[in-house]
């Protein structure tokens, strides 16, 4: 029996007669988190986890939410549904579904480490799994992130004695709240583009804590910049806006940055592999222990991944889905990223 079917329209569950993470408007969308391509504009009802509420009525504005927490249970037509932690950004919930004896689990994006604000990644068991697969290569191995945070530090530092201002690109939802979190102590104060200030605000509000920030404008004189730390979504490099913090060294915060050159290819100072999604080994990590006896793979490398996993002996298949690259607010391409070729 088939819980899950991909549409025109999105994930859809026929028994239960609702969406998962939907790209066109449907008239019952369950959300996994509020990244964009996730989240999409003109549904009816969403349902999601508590903290991803706040983040959806700042993107979507008024709708018809439903929020529940993680691991309560409620029924969509006869289906039960339950949210878990992915530990990918703030709120971002797989979703369990349970209807006759059968499990599956849609991930949405996720990452096995602990950041420390997401919430852990929770494995659940399933009959099938379907995973996400952005870092679906080999290639793809993180270092812990206190390594990572430690060679940011060190980059900043080097920035400070230069005078020169320290921009870090990094996605506003999810990235730069880590930055935030993590960089805070390394500087007197910590500026933000107004999209991560935003985030920052609606989350806030919702009762998360950070460090202050202030956003970054035209009224505060130059030299406050420098020898500080700014965080700004990919997008604002290419713009005017960055004007105002030079001179400045700006550092990319990706997993994409795990490629030699890809630092130098996007034409940046500095590049920090540090990822909001699972690695190679955290996927596998993260199948096996779904104990799931079918797998499907997608967005990103699901080929490989699902190849892979057929393997070493776990069925696996790749679906189509219109998710995009979220691990950078920007478009960029470079030629290790897959192709996104779904244009719905
Ligand atoms: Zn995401
Ligand atoms: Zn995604």
């Amino acid at each position: 029996m088939s819980l899950i079917r991909v549409t025109d329209h999105g994930l859809y569950c026929p028994q239960g007669d609702f969406y998962i993470d939907p790209w066109k408007p449907v008239r019952k969308a369950v959300i996994t988190h509020a990244h964009s391509d996730h989240a999409r504009w003109g549904s009816q009802e969403y349902l999601c986890h508590h903290d991803t509420k706040p983040l959806l009525q700042l993107r979507l504005g008024d709708n018809h939410y439903q929020s529940i927490g993680w691991n309560e249970t409620i029924f969509l037509n006869g289906v039960q549904l339950s949210l878990h932690p992915a530990g990918h950004v703030i709120g971002s919930s797989q979703v369990r579904l349970e209807y006759g004896g059968e499990v599956w689990v849609v991930s949405g994006d996720y990452k096995t480490e602990n950041d420390g604000i997401s919430g852990a990644f929770e494995p659940v068991r399933c009959h099938c799994f379907i995973t996400e697969s952005t870092f679906g290569l080999p290639i793809y191995q993180w270092k812990n992130q206190e390594t990572i945070f430690a060679s940011i530090r060190q980059w900043i530092h080097e920035n400070q004695a230069a005078k020169r201002t320290s921009l870090l690109l990094a996605y506003s939802l999810g990235k730069a709240q880590r930055l935030i979190h993590g960089l805070a102590n390394c500087v007197d104060q910590v500026y933000v583009h107004g999209a991560v200030f935003n985030t920052q605000q609606a989350l806030q509000n919702a009762g998360f804590k950070f460090p202050p920030t202030i956003k970054v404008s035209a009224d505060i004189p130059r030299e406050q910049y420098h020898r500080n730390l700014v965080i700004a979504p990919g997008s604002a490099a290419d713009s005017p806006w960055i004007k105002k913090l030079q001179p400045v060294s700006i550092g990319v915060c990706s997993g994409w940055m795990q490629v030699r050159g890809n630092a130098r290819r996007r034409n940046v100072d500095a590049g920090f592999a540090l990822s909001d999604h699972a690695d190679w080994p955290g996927l596998i990590a993260a199948v096996k222990a779904t104990g799931a006896e079918k797998v499907l793979a997608t967005h990103g490398f699901q080929a490989a991944f699902s190849r892979y996993l057929n393997e070493q002996g776990i069925e696996a298949a790749e679906i189509k889905t219109a998710f995009g690259d979220d691990e950078e607010e920007s478009s960029n391409a470079t030629s290790t990223e897959p192709a996104n070729d779904n244009d719905a």
